[in-house]
């Protein structure tokens, strides 16, 4: 479940499974170096992710940053409130975001308050939270969806 997509708008904001509210892919967050691998340690998820070996720098740049290898990074946000800042934020800057991803931040304050379930847990949780019970939906359930 996401808040808004890349099919739908210029902006990918989902509750993580990690805590919070995430901004995916956010043209507004600084730009990471996705597939520099100097000086990453040997278990760093990049290396794997990209397929790369340990301490290789990017072929076109040589690890300066270039549009190959930069890429944009990801905000969280563990306020509903926030999240609807940062969309405004993109707004401005003329970015696309459908109305539904206001309207479904602006229910769940509604339902449930600004913060309740966004919290940082120390294992990754069901994002979701049941209308009538205020409880975690449990991520099984939401696996057999
Ligand atoms: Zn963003
Ligand atoms: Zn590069």
């Amino acid at each position: 479940m996401s808040y808004c997509r890349f099919s739908s708008g210029d902006v990918y904001l989902y509750p993580s499974i990690y805590g919070g509210i995430e901004c995916c892919g956010c043209s507004l967050a600084e730009k990471v170096n996705s597939i520099f691998t100097k000086g990453l340690p040997e278990d760093d998820p990049r290396i794997k992710f990209f397929g790369l070996e340990p301490d290789t720098p990017c072929e076109k740049c040589n690890g300066k940053g270039c549009d190959k290898c930069m890429m944009c990074g990801n905000l969280n946000f563990t306020s509903r409130n926030d999240a609807i800042k940062h969309l405004d934020k993109h707004v401005r800057a003329g970015h696309k975001v459908p109305q539904h991803a206001f309207d479904f931040l602006r229910k769940e304050i509604e339902n449930f308050g600004d913060t309740e379930g966004l919290e940082i847990p120390d294992e990754p949780v069901s994002p979701l939270l049941d209308v009538t019970t205020g409880e975690r939906i449990p991520l099984e359930e939401l696996n057999n969806e």
